[in-house]
């Protein structure tokens, strides 16, 4: 699992949630809409692209104190006007620069496709995958015929042994799912992680909880499920659907609840094969493991496993909590023997059509994007089938397009001043750890040593994959897309008993995101993110400070946060930390946790009410924290104790924030800030703002923030962890 400094789209999610088993690390960020190329900085005149020092201050709206809400304060004036585009669900300062990013990448394909190259060649397959995409009428011509074949193998599914076999092929769903990684307790060696999956909707809760908002997502769903199997030819495809829905609410009750599954001791169950082959019981699990090639494994993680009455005391967790936890993957493996073979008949024929629907004829994709676009997310329009294309060649051969990305808007200038801002980040983090109080000393020789040996890697990956193997063929978008599938699970696993690969990304250059490793403790800023407005070569350094110096130290907060700090150095999972300094943590990160508890975006009264999960979001809320903490710290270093100059009336510490400010501007559809609240580790960006600043003393010198502002906390309330 990965750390990212901001969620995919939540369709993004549901294809990773939904699918076979596959890696669930390797996602991608939200693209966007209309192609506006990303201006860079004019080198000529040496002048920032927003404002005279890097901040844009036309959209301050004077009408509000900062202290009251500072998001509104700075960004007023473009909260109140600007408008989501028609295929977005959501608009901010990633989504802008993504949108750069997409039209940089349609070039190169389609610079790549008008070379007409040989289709052995990585070009080739590239521009033959992206053409296939394109070509609609092909795909309309063949309406269901590529999906027939796989059709038909489920229909003839007769045994458990069947069922097995079909859950384990490429492209079906699977109530299960899984993934190759560092083993996070011996992080020299692979292992093949198993975990849940499965649902068509989100998460557990749309099925479990019964507010007005999920009765309705679900009698969407039904009408999709319905529809899908309809054109599967069911003679009764309203009551094959509402199998469906009953099925997945039983895997949705031996699922975990999120934010509790985020715990990496309890998702931490190491099995030997036997030991999973017993507790899928009477499943045919030996086969699933055999036919996903995973037959000569000895051992596997197997993520969620009923805790033992010493977990649930070791983790402290509560009566209600264990309420929220389902029998897991042994509860799964059991629906997967004991449920009507007819309902998981339908359950595979309804996801398939769902998961492959952007290369089905536009009556299955058009009726996808109905439910997970417009119902679930809020967006009005489809995107151009460009941008969609562009997005699943980047999906397939992602990094066949970096390379040359990389090479034509990468400047190797930012790569070195990057390296150095990140040593200075180190050193500032150095120097609060040495400060703080809280942590003893013990604990704290363990801290620096894992600080130590956080590996920087910045702007892309030294060696890009070939996709050797891989065959693309002309005009088969359909076949395409299983071939990718399939050359992708094959070259995971076949990292199994391989030496760790260190080289390995897990996003792409041309990617607007960054993420932190826990068991490879190393901190990754894809080429796309070091733009302006995080990063500029001419911005004044508070703003570089407070936009790219807090994404880096974010991702180095992620290394201290309530999971990442239960890996060591070395990114061991090991408690290194003595008992007195984990409470006295503790104390501080549930702190947080009821901070973030108090805020709710969408209050419609007593039924309609929508917080922010404080656990859930609680790893990210620390990098936000400690991030920004870190990166004042650092600009203060960088200023050899002078005074930084007040530049058209902003101070050295109004620049800071107001870059924090800058980075996180956006603007959510209410469908999709409900899905967020409900499945997505980051708070929304208000509260990435206005829930951090408010604990920083320094945010209020730098604006005068008094007792009686709304945003206000006595100094006993601010909350300093890192
Ligand atoms: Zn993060």
């Amino acid at each position: 699992m990965k750390h990212l400094l901001m969620a995919t789209s939540a369709m993004a999610l549901l294809v990773v949630a939904g699918c076979q088993p596959s890696t669930e690390t390797d996602v991608q960020a939200d693209a966007t809409p209309e192609a506006t190329p990303t201006q860079t900085a004019d080198a000529s005149s040496g002048s920032p692209e927003f404002g005279t020092f890097g901040i844009d201050l036309s959209y301050i709206d004077e009408a509000t104190a900062p202290g009251d809400d500072f998001n509104r304060y700075f960004s007023g004036k473009w909260l109140d006007t600007f408008e989501i585009p028609a295929d977005k669900t959501r608009f901010g300062v990633f989504d802008k620069l993504a949108e750069g990013a997409e039209t940089q990448v349609h070039e190169i394909i389609e610079d790549t496709a008008a070379a007409e190259p040989a289709l052995d060649t990585v070009e080739g397959k590239l521009a033959a995958y992206y053409n296939a995409y394109m070509d609609t009428e092909t795909i309309e011509a063949k309406g269901l015929a590529p999906v027939q074949p796989y059709l038909e193998r489920i229909a003839g599914i007769e045994t458990r042994e069947d069922l097995a076999k079909t859950f384990a092929a490429t492209g079906f769903s699977a109530p299960f799912g899984g993934f190759v990684d560092v083993d996070s307790k011996k992080t020299d060696e692979y292992i093949f992680y198993v975990s849940q999956g499965g649902l068509g909707l989100p998460d557990r809760d749309y099925y479990l909880k019964d507010t007005q908002n999920n009765l309705e997502l679900r009698e969407g769903y039904i009408a999709l499920l319905t529809n899908m199997l309809e054109a599967a030819g069911y003679d009764d495809p309203a009551g094959a659907a509402q199998m469906v829905y009953d099925l997945e609410t039983d895997i949705a009750e031996a699922h975990w609840d999120r934010a509790l599954g985020r715990n990496r001791n309890l998702t931490y169950n190491k099995m030997t094969k036997a030991e999973l082959v017993a507790t899928g019981e009477d499943f045919p699990t030996e086969i699933l493991l055999t036919e996903l090639g995973l037959g000569d494994q000895e051992e596997f993680v197997v993520r969620q496993v009923t805790p033992t009455a010493e977990e649930i005391e070791d983790n402290g967790l509560t009566e209600e909590d264990l309420g929220k936890l389902g029998p897991g993957v042994a509860g799964l493996l059991k629906l997967a023997q004991t449920a009507d073979m007819d309902a998981w008949k339908a359950y595979l024929t309804a996801h398939f059509l769902i998961d492959h629907a952007d290369v089905l004829p536009a009556e299955i994709d058009d009726a996808v994007f109905d439910f997970y676009g417009k119902q679930l997310g809020g967006q009005p329009e489809q995107r151009a089938r460009w941008k969609r294309g562009v997005d699943s060649t980047e999906n397939a051969l992602g990094e066949a397009v970096g390379k040359v990305y990389v090479e034509k808007h990468f400047k190797p200038e930012a790569k070195a001043e990057m390296t150095e801002l990140v040593e200075n980040l180190r050193k500032a983090m150095r120097q609060n750890l040495e400060g703080l109080e809280w942590m003893g000393e013990d604990t704290k020789v363990e801290a620096y040593d894992k600080l130590a040996k956080f590996t920087p890697k910045i702007g892309y990956p030294e060696k890009f994959e070939t996709y050797d193997g891989l065959t693309i063929v002309e005009g088969e978008a359909f076949a395409n897309d299983m071939a990718v599938a399939e050359w992708q699970y094959a070259d995971m696993i076949s990292q199994l008993g391989q030496p760790i690969d260190k080289t390995e990304w897990f996003m792409f250059p041309q990617t607007v995101n960054a993420y932190y490793s826990p068991n490879r403790n190393e901190i990754v800023f894809p080429a796309a993110i070091l733009q302006p407005p995080f990063f500029d070569l001419y911005a004044d350094p508070a703003v570089n400070y407070g936009a790219i110096g807090a994404v880096i130290g974010h991702e180095m907060g992620h290394g201290f946060d309530d999971q990442g700090a239960k890996s060591d150095g070395d990114g061991v999972l090991r408690n290194w930390w003595t008992d007195a300094d984990t409470e006295a943590f503790k104390a501080r990160t549930d702190a947080l946790v009821g901070q973030y508890n108090e805020f709710c975006p969408i209050e419609n009264g007593e039924d309609d009410t929508l917080c922010v999960n404080g656990r859930l979001t609680l790893g990210e809320n620390i990098g936000d924290l400690g991030g920004l903490s870190m990166a004042y710290t650092a600009y203060k270093l960088s200023l050899n104790g002078e005074e930084p100059p007040v530049i058209d009336g902003v101070t050295g510490d109004q620049r800071f924030f107001m870059a924090w400010a800058q980075v996180w501007r956006a603007l959510y559809r209410e469908e999709r800030t409900r899905t967020q609240l409900a499945t997505d580790p980051h708070s929304p960006p208000q509260y990435r703002i206005n829930g951090i600043v408010r604990n920083m003393d320094a945010w209020y010198e730098a604006f005068d923030v008094k007792e009686g502002d709304a945003l206000y906390l006595p100094p006993e309330e601010r909350i300093s962890i890192w």
